[in-house]
């Protein structure tokens, strides 16, 4: 059946009664949309938020195809044909365009429960489109299927359009409240962009029907300015991929968007014949000249910041090297004046042990004591020189383990044994216990597993002025772990210091009020060993004045 008015049939795009304003609305906006949604899409495919855009501008084109379709043709039946188009694919660019604003706030997926929400509000719209409730005739006179469109079917899916906006809106204001500075920009810019893009686009075309339908309108031109709001919306995005890399796209690229974006809406003065497309052209024109100022401003201030970059990053190396070779010389002098202070020590304790047996003859009561702080204090000298030596020698990567298998249990016990007497004489119990389900059986270097436990228990030790000092080897089969808890009664260690100790030279401000002696490196080193030996030490207290807890762990050779 063809319309009555005309005579000689059109088919597709291209009539010469149509008004010159569908061409110019529709044309641009569709070329616009694609090519931003397909550039965006192939500079970074693996992004949702991109393939999202691309779907949209692939559903806007499809439309404004229905469209061009339906006001070129002269045959009823293919125009019925093509009117349930209508309804789908902006039931669809409402729906998408809430998934899309989700997607930019916050970089994820939707919930499947949303999902599920916007599968339930389209499935009404595709099951009925191609029902007489969409659209039950056609008007052959003046060549149109207005009239005849099923009212609720059409309040239905263009209220679609307007909970879009608002749900939009709802999560805009929402992530908006919760942003930082520059995210709020983009949210501005791409807020602005999409609730004008669904504003016009949809309630234009709501409002150019109605008209009709009232007869206020001869026909539905109305609805050609809303496309415009895809050109907007479009330069925003541009302005986003520029600005902000919002869809993860190249420096270089977005320029060649941009200037693609310039050139196309300035070339739409071609096509201009009235001073309404005009006025319009010259605002897409001024939104998008905009735009890419501030491209041209963001390339600058980049290109300023990759050359101040550049002179940082240059005297950033050189003061490295000047450190590593400072921090090498640091090193080898630890070491050198560690090696020759040791053998002197050596031979000082060495003498003050033997005045005090008695070997160089017998010596007075008052003798006595200053040889004891003698033989004391380069013990506690020889301790800390072992120190520094063992962290230059972590340090410089020279530290060597020798693994071999062994019981840890029995080792544990041992240095309990050996450390009893110094605990005794300080008025406190030393109490050893195992818990353990395997032998007990680990492969690490047996010298430094044995330098770590005295380390512990001599810290319980040194921190604790009365009560107990309890050691527990216990172990997990199934996660192949054996544990060694040290738990004292003493000083304790606050929250602040828990998270520091297991640093270089760092000592708790209660640590001096206790025991002086210590350099702040017994936890460092002994930490580092562990490690290296696949296990671990940590910590807990209660607080200061609580007592403390050191756990080293270590792999169960089975
Ligand atoms: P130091 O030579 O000072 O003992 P460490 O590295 O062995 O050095 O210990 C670092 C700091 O950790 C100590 O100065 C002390 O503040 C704290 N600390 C270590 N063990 C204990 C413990 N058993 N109870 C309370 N504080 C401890």
């Amino acid at each position: 059946m063809i319309c009555y008015l005309y005579d000689a049939p059109t088919y597709l795009f291209f009539a010469s009664d149509v008004p010159a304003l569908l061409y110019y609305s529709h044309v641009p906006a569709t070329v616009l949309a694609l090519l931003v949604g397909f550039f965006v899409y192939f500079n970074a495919r693996h992004l949702l938020l991109n393939k999202l855009l691309f779907i949209i501008a692939i559903c806007f084109s499809l439309w404004t195809l229905t469209s061009l379709v339906s006001w070129t043709n002269i045959n009823a039946d293919f125009i019925l044909f093509t009117w349930p188009f209508f309804a789908i694919l902006s039931s669809l660019i409402a729906i998408l365009s809430i998934y899309f604003i989700y997607v930019f706030l916050y970089k994820k997926d939707a919930p499947l429960l949303m999902k599920s929400a916007f599968t339930l509000l389209l499935v009404p719209v595709i099951l009925f489109a191609p029902t007489n409730l969409s659209v039950s005739g056609f008007n052959l006179t003046n060549c149109d299927a207005l009239g005849f469109e099923g009212t609720p079917f059409k309040i239905y899916y263009t209220s679609l359009g307007v909970i879009a906006m608002v749900w939009i809106l709802a999560l805009l204001i929402n992530a908006y409240k919760a942003a930082e500075k520059s995210f709020r920009k983009q949210i501005l810019l791409m807020g602005t962009g999409i609730e004008f893009f669904l504003f016009s686009f949809l309630t234009m075309t709501f409002i150019g029907t109605y008209l009709v339908n009232i007869g206020i309108l001869e026909d539905s031109r109305l609805e050609f300015y809303g496309l415009f709001g895809m050109l907007v919306f479009m330069v925003f995005i541009g302005a986003l991929v520029v600005r902000f890399k919002t869809f993860s796209i190249g420096m270089i690229a977005s320029k060649a968007l941009m200037i693609a974006l310039v050139v196309l809406v300035a070339s739409q003065f071609t096509f201009s014949e009235n001073s309404t497309s005009a006025i319009l052209t010259s605002i897409t024109l001024l939104l998008t000249a905009v735009a890419g100022y501030n491209l041209i401003k963001s390339v600058r201030k980049e290109i300023k910041q990759r050359k101040e970059l550049e002179v940082v990053t240059v005297e950033l190396d050189k003061a490295n090297v000047r450190l590593k070779e400072l921090d090498k010389l640091k090193s080898e002098f630890v070491s050198i004046a560690s090696h020759q202070l040791r053998s002197p020590l050596t031979s000082i304790r060495g003498y003050a042990s033997l005045l005090l047996e008695g070997s160089y003859g017998k010596i007075t009561k008052k003798m006595t004591e200053p040889l004891e702080r003698i033989e004391d204090s380069s013990k506690l000298m020889a301790l800390a020189i072992e120190d520094y030596l063992n962290v230059s020698r972590i340090e410089s990567g020279n530290m060597k383990y020798n693994k071999a298998d062994f019981n840890l249990k029995e080792e544990v016990d041992r240095v309990c044994d050996d450390i009893r007497g110094d605990t005794i004489r300080s008025g406190l119990s030393l109490i050893f216990r195992s818990d353990l389900k395997s032998r007990g059986v680990i492969n690490a270097d047996l010298g430094k597993t044995v330098q770590i436990l005295r380390n512990l228990i001599n810290n319980s030790l040194k921190y604790t002025e009365k009560g107990s000092i309890k050691v527990l080897v216990r172990d997990d089969v199934t996660n192949k772990k054996i544990f060694v808890d040290i738990i004292d009664t003493g000083i304790g260690m606050s929250e602040k210091t828990q998270e520091t100790i297991f640093e270089k030279f760092e000592r708790a401000d209660n640590a001096n009020t206790v025991s002086v002696q210590g350099t702040g490196l017994g936890l460092f080193v002994a930490l580092k060993m562990a490690k290296a030996m696949g296990g671990d030490i940590t910590s807990f207290s209660k607080g200061d004045g609580k007592g403390s807890r050191f756990t080293l762990e270590l792999p169960l050779a089975m």
